[in-house]
């Protein structure tokens, strides 16, 4: 599978912003502007917990559909405060985002409980989008490589290929997240390929079989905007994006919709 098969994916992530009305206005409006576009890529919206069944009403019967941005990853139990896979599904959500960096960074999340928390999502059908990335620091020590390498490879960890072919990973190097500043795209293209190596590697060994990590989506995620939002999605490695800061007004995340759009009208004519 190439760039020109895989899902492109645009994906908002909300934060901790937003009230239920202010969620419901927010993809009202996405909702109505996408309503006769074609050629859409698969656009997620991940309202915060309390907005996620608002969301999954006002997005019903469109294209848009919804994700949370974390779950716990057992069933049920008291575990005060945390949200199940159960009841993400039961909210209507369809994907989770696993691992971001604001998760690892504030909330103690670590590669095994991002590994606990991805089987767990799998086996409810949520699709996760398991987030991966450097710090500044790391990227300053040359570690950048090394240190995605050892997320994905932990993420990933007893899982079969066949398991985690609905996986979406999204590469996200923490220096750009919320700080305007950009991954330059051939440097985001280089890193996504290296994830894509790394799950061929890890399920594969070298160029062995069906190679598992072609058919995956990368997106990528950091200060995306929709000035460079085309520039990113040109590249045959990313096949999307995670979006913070500008998914949160609808006239920015349509724009990064449009990139996305493009990329889905170029594959189509290849
Ligand atoms: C994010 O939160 O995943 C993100 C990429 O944020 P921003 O677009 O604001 O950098």
């Amino acid at each position: 599978m190439s760039s020109s098969t895989r899902k492109t994916i645009i994906a908002g992530n909300w934060k901790m912003h937003k009230t239920r009305a202010e969620a419901r206005e927010l993809a009202k409006a996405i909702v109505d502007a996408v309503r006769s576009e074609k050629d859409l890529p698969e656009i997620i919206l991940c309202p915060p917990f309390t907005s996620l069944c608002d969301v999954v009403e006002t997005v019903k019967g469109s294209v848009v559909v919804v994700g949370a941005q974390n779950m716990e990853h057992h069933d049920s139990g008291a575990y005060t405060g945390e949200i199940s896979p159960i009841m993400l599904v039961d909210a209507g959500a369809k994907y989770v985002i696993i691992g971001h960096s604001e998760r690892r960074q504030y909330f103690g999340e670590s590669n095994s409980s991002v590994n606990l928390k991805l089987k767990a999502a799998l086996h409810h059908n949520l699709v996760p989008i398991v987030c991966v990335g450097e710090s500044l620091d790391e990227r300053e020590a040359g570690l950048t490589d090394s240190v995605v390498r050892r997320q994905v490879a932990a993420a990933l960890a007893d899982l079969t290929s066949e398991q985690i072919a609905p996986l979406v990973i999204a590469y996200e190097p923490v220096w750009a997240i919320g700080t305007g500043k950009n991954c330059e795209s051939k440097e985001a293209n280089r890193v996504s390929a290296l994830i894509r190596a790394t799950v061929n590697e890890l399920f594969h060994g070298k160029g062995e079989g069906k190679l598992v990590g072609e058919s995956i989506p990368i997106l990528y995620g950091g200060s995306l905007k929709p000035g460079n939002a085309d520039e990113q999605l040109e590249q045959p490695e990313v096949d999307g994006g995670l979006i913070g800061g500008a998914s949160l007004k609808a006239e920015d995340f349509l724009g990064i919709i449009r990139a996305g759009a493009k990329r889905v009208q170029l594959a189509a004519a290849k």
